[in-house]
């Protein structure tokens, strides 16, 4: 066979030979180009559809996030609600009422816990010792304040138990007659029972209590509210005898609206002083 081929060949040209050889060559090189070539294309055109595929994946990843975080969003203002409920519900609401001849505490009343006042802040010989637990802190840097200013504070009473109270009134009306309604009437009762109010004194006023005149009472009158303490009889007010020495624990919130704005806690409504509730011992 291949010698009938040389035989066919013969005669020819050697040249023609060797151009039909390299066309051959070129062909076949063509052809594997062409065949790179398309695969090439075919493989780009992959390449670009598995990247849109990955675009779409990461649109999918990203709505995915989108929702979780807003699910995330969600449970978070969710759990903080219940948080602030939970909150309010361990408040014990009483702390911040209004008390007066109509609306008083009632005598079983007594605070959930009760903490001993540091001796060094007591008026000698003082009784009524005790002070709500979670006031205790706010007191303890008021005294520490007043005295690097110079000015020494002390409790003179605190918590007072309504058996206290009933006994001390009847000595007051002993001692002034029906004059005392004027003197120890059942605002000031219920406040020293809530455990949160005391009566100030300081050892220069030479009297068991802090009189208008005092240094101290000029400094509380300044700075008792960054502690939460506000004046709860003050002079002029329309409801009890001025009361230069007796301060009621309120929270620093709202010590300090009612400070800033110059109210008595007794000229507010009830259902506004029951909004900073929440925040009472912060
Ligand atoms: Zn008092």
């Amino acid at each position: 066979m291949v010698s009938q081929i040389y035989k066919k060949l013969d005669g020819w040209p050697a040249i023609v030979v060797g151009v039909l050889a390299l066309a051959g060559i070129a062909y076949f090189g063509f052809h594997t180009y062409r065949n790179i070539e398309v695969e090439k294309t075919n493989l780009l055109a992959e390449l670009e559809t598995a990247r849109e595929g990955n675009y779409s994946l990461l649109q999918q990843v990203r709505e995915r996030e989108r929702i979780i975080d807003s699910f995330n969003a969600q449970i978070s203002k969710i759990s903080g609600t219940v948080g602030t409920l939970e909150k309010l519900a361990a408040t014990d609401e009483e702390l911040l009422k209004k008390y007066s001849k109509i609306y008083f505490l009632n005598e079983n009343y007594a605070p959930t816990k009760l903490t001993e006042i540091d001796p060094k802040f007591i008026y000698t010989n003082s009784k009524n010792t005790q002070i709500h637990t979670d006031v205790w802190p706010h007191l303890k840097k008021l005294f520490e304040d007043a005295r690097e200013d110079g000015v020494e504070l002390l409790s003179a009473s605190a918590f007072r138990s309504f058996d206290t109270q009933s006994s001390l009134k009847s000595s007051y009306v002993f001692t002034y007659g029906t004059g005392a309604n004027t003197f120890s009437a059942d605002q000031g009762y219920s406040e020293h029972q809530l455990g949160t109010s005391l009566d100030f004194t300081t050892p220069a006023s030479g009297t068991a209590l802090l009189q208008a005149n005092d240094p101290g009472y000029k400094w509380l009158l300044e700075n008792a509210h960054d502690y939460g303490f506000i004046l709860s009889y003050p002079a002029g007010n329309s409801y009890y005898k001025f009361e230069p020495w007796h301060w009621r624990f309120v929270g620093r919130d709202l010590a300090t609206d009612l400070h800033d704005a110059g109210k008595n806690f007794y000229d507010l409504d009830q259902r506004e002083i029951d909004t900073y509730l929440i925040k009472l011992f912060d």
